[in-house]
């Protein structure tokens, strides 16, 4: 009996010191107290002595360790780790880590969380969104950039570049905004509420392209050059990577650059002839500079002795004779210019290579590196601008449009749908502010920006299909009255671009933040590469034997964080939302777990396990998205009004968080351990649900209701009540309508009898007859019929209006289908 209490404490001492990240001292000390304690109690005898020397001594003493632990173990390791290709090494090289490295961790600490800076705009910045955002908002008809120019005007476009909307990311000693990463995010938010279509036009040349290139790694000369003529809008860049046979393998482009010499300006000069066929490339129709991604050779050893150079970046004007550019693709009925181009054995000279010959080879560290900021910037930005929009909108027309004599937003289905579009729209908000505010901060976040891109673009995606469904036909009519059609048609395209969606979740999540976040993989990495090696043999030790402690304390963690759902753990608030910090802790310390056994147990096959992969990616992106919520609640001065949105975006991600874990284990390929672990980490089964219906009610009263936590909600969108901006439209419909219904009621009071709530402006009159309303009330009656009748009436048109070629509607009816018939005979 005895010696089971001395097992039981040696246990528990071990499982607290694990719990709290001892060192591999402490546990020395900790066990020879016990032993030593089992000894004068005769528990312990001479063989439980030698056992802990045989085991305590070769790892305390490091030159014994590492001669006959750590040499083998780095042997088999160099076997065993698959080799990764330089473009796998660049990437996972490029950006650095921040708050989502402590959460894959597994002990985050919520203090340094809620310490980081709230993000805020400068006076100029605000007077920009105030000013030229505003003004260029009232020149954008949606519908005629759509439908019937399929393009914005040309006052538009000067517009853009005489305010320098092309030039936010430019710096100010070259003529640029130099605005903040949050700044731009706040203005592409405002524009997406009115016009996707804009939001991408001016998107793109602020993101990845050769405004962001030349700032970073242009030559003197070159930034002399281009940038002024950028930020003055003299020059319209773009930036062409995509190619028909490498879409999302970049890294694998066909166009290439021999370099050789030639003739240019009147002399023989080193230069490069370029071949290449590119697609899908945004402003590349109307660009005036191309820049250009292309392999590049030096067969002839012209510049060194490298034959194959690797992916290289140039920056081509398109007037350079040969270059092809100009044609259109038409995505989605969302007609932002977007195009191929080609070239074929267009001689340049090498100074056209971003950064001058020095950077020949360094094109994709360039591009991954000014992918791991733009793309937490303007894709997050355009698509939280854009589910923010849905949510105001739908919210105004859930209250307004009444079906079986209640608003359609007081129906339990329908604030079902509400709830998702609402917890959303909170959610994008705080995670888009948290990684454009780490961006502000100096970081350069690969794998946030990843996670941001993501779910900003899946829930924009899954927030327009709720909302038309809230508005059934009124979602489906298009015209000028429709704002959410193109949003709808558009989704797609956020998803695909800047890291194919699928790709992004199976790949690039987890596979840049498993060697990033992780304390000791990329350390071990770095030590099998060295070549010294002693030095590998040391730095592969230290990380090797912090990794082994590491990954005991985290299962240590994650047992008594599950068996405890989290309780005893810290949370920096006591109140409505400490469950969800505990439940975070809880999940952070088995993800941390279940990274280390995936690793360990699937080695190099894990790159290939796209799906194992997947999930341990969606932990992560839970635990970010939902410490930015409860960042923003904090930021906010936790408004209890908010208190709704926040449960339900918090529930949300831990339920689905608890999903991926059950999937991960469910379908673990080792079935023992994922068997086994399940047990671990879901001693009591799957606790947590979805948001109550409750919660779900108070949303999608949050969204019907003005008032200051629908404001929050709705910051920064452009809610000008003028003709063509059908928001703020809406917004005015919805508080003509609320103004109203005291007024209806009063009516129907005194006629007694419950009457539609339309007509009202017959309602009016009657009020006026009963004389129990004032002209002035029976005005707000005529007013709300007026906003009322705008927010549910939709578009028609004369037929000949809608067909593309007018001459085929004019022969009459049938002629489009004949034409068609005759065409393929
Ligand atoms: C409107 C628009 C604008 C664009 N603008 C530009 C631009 O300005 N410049 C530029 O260079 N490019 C641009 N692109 C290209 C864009 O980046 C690519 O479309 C994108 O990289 C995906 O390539 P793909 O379309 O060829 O799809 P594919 O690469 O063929 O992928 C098809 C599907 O397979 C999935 N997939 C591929 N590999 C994997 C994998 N290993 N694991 C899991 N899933 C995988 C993808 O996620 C995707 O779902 C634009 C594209 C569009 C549509």
């Amino acid at each position: 009996m005895e010696v089971l209490i001395l097992c039981a404490v040696l246990i528990a001492a071990i499982g607290v010191l694990a719990y709290n990240r001892a060192s591999l001292t402490m546990f020395t000390a900790a066990i020879v107290v016990i032993l030593a304690v089992g000894s004068a109690f005769d528990l312990v005898g001479t063989l439980g002595w030698l056992i802990f020397l045989a085991i305590a001594l070769p790892l305390n003493i490091a030159s014994v360790r590492q001669q006959y632990l750590t040499k083998p173990l780095l042997k088999l390791y160099r076997k065993i780790m698959p080799e990764m290709s330089s473009t796998e090494k660049e990437a996972i090289d490029a950006g650095t880590t921040w708050w989502e490295a402590d959460l894959f961790r597994g002990n985050p600490d919520w203090h340094k969380m809620h310490n980081f800076p709230v993000p805020r705009l400068s006076a100029e910045e605000q007077a920009f969104l105030d000013g030229p955002v505003e003004e260029l908002l009232t020149m954008v008809d949606d519908w005629h950039t759509t439908h019937e120019r399929a393009d914005l005007t040309p006052e538009v476009y000067q517009y853009l570049k005489d305010k320098g909307f092309f030039a936010m990311i430019i710096k100010k000693e070259y003529g640029g905004l130099e605005f903040s990463a949050y700044a731009q995010s706040c203005v592409l938010q405002k524009l997406t509420s009115k016009s996707m279509v804009l939001s991408s036009v001016v998107g793109v040349p602020n993101s990845l392209g050769p405004g962001e290139l030349l700032q970073h790694y242009g030559t003197d000369e070159q930034k002399k050059h281009y940038l002024p003529r950028l930020a003055k809008g003299l020059e319209v860049p773009c930036f062409a990577l995509t190619s028909p046979e490498a879409g999302s393998d970049a890294g694998a482009i066909p166009d290439t650059g021999i370099i050789c010499k030639g003739e240019w300006e009147g002399k023989e000069v080193i230069g490069m002839r370029l071949t290449w066929n590119k697609r899908y490339i945004t402003l590349a129709p109307i660009a005036t500079v191309l820049g250009l991604a292309f392999k590049l050779y030096d067969p002839d050893n012209l510049i060194g002795d490298k034959e194959e150079l690797g992916i290289t970046c140039a920056l081509i004007p398109v007037t350079t004779p040969g270059v092809k550019i100009g044609r259109r693709h038409f995505p989605l009925n969302v007609p932002f210019q977007n195009g191929p181009t080609q070239g074929d054995n267009i001689f340049v000279p090498l100074d056209y290579i971003i950064g001058g010959v020095k950077m020949a080879g360094q094109g994709w560290r360039m591009l991954v590196e000014c992918l791991s900021v733009g793309r937490a910037i303007t894709l997050p930005s355009n698509s939280t601008g854009g589910i923010k929009a849905v949510a105001l909108a739908t919210g105004a027309y859930a209250r307004i449009r009444r079906q079986f004599k209640l608003p359609i937003g007081k129906m339990e289905g329908v604030e079902e749908a509400m709830a998702r579009i609402g917890g959303y729209a909170y959610m994008a908000d705080a995670s888009t502010t948290m990684s454009v505010g780490s961006i502000d901060l100096g970081e350069k976040p690969s794998v946030i920006s990843a996670i941001t891109k993501y779910h900003m673009t899946e829930r924009m995606r899954q927030a327009i299909i709720d909302a038309m469904d809230i508005h059934g036909g009124k979602g489906i009519c298009m015209g000028p009255n429709n704002y959410l059609a193109r949003g709808y048609q558009g989704a797609p395209v956020a998803i695909t671009v800047e890291g194919a969606n699928i790709l992004t979740r199976n790949m690039i999540i987890y596979g840049q933040g498993a060697i990033r976040c992780h304390p000791y993989v990329l350390a071990e990495l770095q030590a099998a590469q060295l070549e010294d090696q002693g030095a590998a043999v040391t730095a592969f030790d230290k990380a090797l034997f912090g990794h082994i402690g590491f990954a005991i304390s985290n299962f240590f963690r994650a047992f008594w964080l599950s068996l405890t759902g989290g309780a005893f753990s810290s949370s920096p608030y006591n109140d409505a939302t400490a469950k969800y910090y505990k439940q975070m802790n809880r999940f952070s310390a088995a993800m941390a777990l279940m990274s280390d056994v995936a690793m360990g147990t699937l080695g190099g096959d894990l790159k290939r396990r796209e799906r194992i992969s997947a999930r341990l990616g969606d932990i992560l992106s839970m635990l970010y998205l939902t410490s930015a919520v409860l960042k923003r609640y904090n930021d906010e001065g936790r408004k209890i009004d908010d208190l709704p949105l926040v449960q339900w975006a918090c529930e949300d991600n831990l339920a689905k968080a608890q999903l991926a874990l059950n999937e991960l284990f469910d379908n673990f390929p080792n079935r023992l351990v994922g068997v086994v672990l399940k047990r671990v980490v879901f001693p009591w089964g799957r606790t947590l649900s979805k948001a109550s219906d409750i919660t779900e009610h108070k949303v999608a009263r949050i969204m019907q209701t003005p008032g200051e936590a629908r404001s929050r909600l709705g910051h920064h969108m452009y809610l000008t009540n003028e003709p063509q901006n059908q928001l703020g439209l809406m917004e005015q419909a919805l508080l003509d309508v609320l103004a109203a219904e005291p007024v209806f009621d009063k009516v129907t009071h005194a006629a007694g009898k419950r009457l539609p709530f339309f007509r009202l402006n017959e309602v009016a009159d009657l009020g006026l007859e009963l004389k129990v309303i004032s002209e002035a009330e029976a005005n707000i009656l005529r007013t709300a019929e007026k906003g009322r009748l705008f927010a549910i009436n939709v578009d028609d048109f004369e037929p000949e209006y809608l067909a593309a070629d007018k001459t085929l509607t004019q022969q009459g009816p049938g002629a489009v289908a004949k034409d068609k018939k005759d065409k393929a005979a």
